[in-house]
Order: structure tokens, then sequence, then C-alpha cells
């Protein structure tokens, strides 16, 4: 069995190349070779010992993933739906800005959290991806894009992550952490920290780790400013209200003094889009801690019978933060011609939990008005 060297962060990489008694400068030239050259023929990295090339071609590989489908949007956008195997599939979505090009990557085959307004939610949960299926997301793109936009040598393609795509990336720590820090490392893709955004539902145990172990920045979806309304909006919220979830915003803070925490909110009509809930969130947060707003108009997906609020209440509302102090954007739709927007990634996923069934957990209405889900 060959070993995928996608898995591996520096220290892994050095401890794998240590147990060949191989030396760690070694470990490093290799990490450049493919992570920043893009190159898979071991024989061809050229500053290799020869035996040291002899030695991968056996023993190694760089196990990319299947490209399923690729598909491109009018605004520039790329989606990738790449095969990870036992009927799963997972997509990542490229999305070229004037001032940067971000790439939203997967962490997990489906969701297990379930939120009430999330596609990759509906599709229930099949496995977690190891940190080799978040990198190669990375790999692929970060070369074909340069391909694409045909940049020189060593120009970056991407450069923002934001772990948006399918999957609560904090339920899958452990390989999410490995990839964070090979996108950090200068020998990987040489992102700085406020680059690497981090998007979770409010796992705030392990906010508080990630804290520690690398704190890029953290980006939290909030929906609701109040227990009752996020209970159903975001089940997570039964294991960590609000309080809970908020102290661990202004933990993990002290960890990154001067970085803000982003907070997420999917504007749904009728549910969670009222005056009175913009001036509870305003209450709720005022004076507690550095904080942004992003405001996502929910996208639509198949089977979902919640609606998009209206450009004039999503309006309203950010003047609302806005005037109250907090810096609040609106979210652009970007490729949704190729259903590649927020919420709207299903990829393929063999659901593992059948959650609706086994937990009955309640499923918003659509005649839902303002006021009824608080
Ligand atoms: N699981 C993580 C990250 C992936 S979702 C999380 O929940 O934070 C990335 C963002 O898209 C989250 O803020 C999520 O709440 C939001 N989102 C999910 N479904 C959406 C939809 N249908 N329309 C708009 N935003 C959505
Ligand atoms: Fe999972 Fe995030 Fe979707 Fe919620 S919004 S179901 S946590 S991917």
């Amino acid at each position: 069995m060959t070993t995928n060297l996608f898995q591996f962060d520096r220290a892994g990489l050095l401890d794998w190349f240590a147990e060949h008694g191989e030396k760690p400068f070694r470990a490093r030239q290799v990490m450049r070779w493919i992570h920043q050259r893009g190159h898979t023929d071991f024989d061809a990295m050229s500053d290799l010992a020869k035996p040291l090339r002899a030695w991968l071609q056996r023993d190694a590989t760089l196990r990319a993933l299947p490209v399923q489908t690729c598909q491109r949007s009018h605004d520039g956008t790329v989606k990738w739906l790449f095969d990870v195997g036992g009927g799963n599939a997972v997509e990542s979505v490229f999305i070229p800005e004037t001032a940067r090009n971000t790439l939203c990557v997967s962490s997990q085959a489906g969701c297990a959290i379930g939120c009430a307004f999330c596609s990759t939610g509906a599709q229930g949960f099949s496995r977690n991806l190891d940190s080799g299926e978040i990198i190669a997301q990375l790999w692929q793109a970060e070369f074909a894009m340069r391909a694409e936009l045909g940049l020189a040598p060593g120009e970056r393609a991407i450069s923002n992550v934001v772990m948006m795509g399918m999957g609560e990336p904090l339920q899958n720590y452990s390989a999410l952490l490995p990839a964070l820090r090979l996108m950090l490392d200068d020998d990987g893709y040489g992102l700085s920290r406020r680059r690497v955004t981090v998007s979770t539902s409010g796992m705030v145990r392990m906010m508080d780790r990630l804290a520690v172990d690398c704190p890029v920045a953290l980006a939290v979806s909030l929906h609701a400013p109040n227990d009752a309304l996020r209970d159903r909006l975001v089940p997570l919220n039964r294991k960590h209200p609000l309080d809970d979830l908020l102290a661990g915003c202004a933990r993990y803070l002290r960890h990154a003094p001067r970085d803000f925490i982003t907070f997420e909110y999917c504007m749904l009509d009728g549910v969670n889009d009222q005056p009175e809930h913009a001036a509870e969130l305003v209450r709720l947060l005022r004076d507690r801690f550095a904080c942004k707003f992003n405001l996502i108009p929910f996208n639509p997906f198949p089977g979902s019978t919640l609606r998009r609020s209206p450009a004039a209440r999503v309006a309203a509302f950010a003047a609302t933060l806005n005037e109250a102090g907090f810096v609040t954007t609106v979210r652009k739709t970007r490729g949704d011609d190729i259903d590649a927007a927020c919420g709207q990634l299903a990829g393929d996923v063999r659901d593992r939990l059948s959650r609706r069934l086994q937990r009955n957990i309640p499923i918003l209405p659509d005649t839902a008005q303002p006021g009824e889900m608080r």
C-alpha cells in the first residue's frame, strides 16, 4: 500500500521521512514540489537524490480526486464535484473577485448537524473526509486555475480558503488541523492566518482547541438572536446555546487578539429577518467583543420550502446593524446558475443517518409568519 502524501502537514511528512532515515530538508523540498509547483511525478523532482526518488516512486503517491463534473458560471465561479468513493462526492467552489480569489472547501460528505435551511444538511451524513481529501481539493483547484488563468510559474491562483463547503469542519477536527497547517505553511500554500477561514455552526469545545492549535479566522453561523429560534434553525444550539457559544467566541479572540468573529446570518423570509430580530441581535452583541456580520440571502434548493428575504428587508436589517456599529455586509450570490451558492452544495451523499427519520428533527413550516418562530 502506498502512502498518500497529500495527507501530511510538515510535521507529518517530517515524521514519515524520519521513519525512512531521510532528512527534514528533503521533506521540505518535496513539499515545495507538490504544493507550490504542482508536480506529481517524483522522478521529475530534479533536486532529489536518485535513491530518494526511487523510494518515493515505490512507496508514495499523490491521490488526486476523480473529477465527476466541473461547471463554470457566467460570473467566473467554477464548481467541481469530486468523487470520494463509495458513492459519495463532494463539491469545491472557486470564486474570483477583484481583490482575491477564494476557494470554498468541503470537510465532510454530507453533514450531521442538519440545519433547516441547508442543502448539505438535508442530504444527511456519510463520512468525514481525511486530510488528504481536504488538501486534494485545494491542490487540484489551485493548479487547474493556474493553467486556466495562464498564470506565470509560481503565481498563485487562490488567495483565500474558506471551510464553507459541505460539512461541519469542526466535527472533523483531526483531519482539518493538518490541512489548515499545510495551507499556512510557507513550504505549502503560504496563506496568512487571516486568509483562511473556518466556518462553524457552533462547536464550542472544538473552537477552544482551534484557538490554541491554529487560530485562523473564525466565522460562526448565528442565524438567530435567541435560543428558541436558533434551536429550530441550527439543532446544535440545543447542545450549545447562545450564552455558551458567545463565551466561546470571546475565548477564541483571546488567542487571536486583533481579530474579530464574523457572524453569518442566513436571511429567511418571515423567519429571522424582522426589525425586532435585528434589534435583539444588537442587544445580544453590543459591548461583547469585536464582530462583524455577513448576511446571506437564503439560497433555495430542491425540496426546501423556505424563502429568501426580499432585498429591501435585507438592506433594512443590515442598516440596523451598521447603525449600531457592527460592520455588516450582504453576501453576493455567486454561481447560482450552477447551484454553487452558499447552502446549495449537495454533492452526492450516501446518508448513513437517515437523520430526519431517526431523530424526528422538526422542519420549519413554509408558512412561518413574522414573529411566529421566536
Ligand atoms: N457547516 C459550516 C460551514 C458550511 S456552511 C457552518 O454551518 O458554518 C457555510 C455557510 O452557508 C453557513 O453560514 C451556513 O449557515 C450557510 N448556509 C447554509 N445553507 C444556506 C442556504 N441555503 N442559503 C444561504 N446560506 C446558507
Ligand atoms: Fe451542516 Fe453547516 Fe449545513 Fe448546518 S449549515 S447542515 S452545519 S453544512
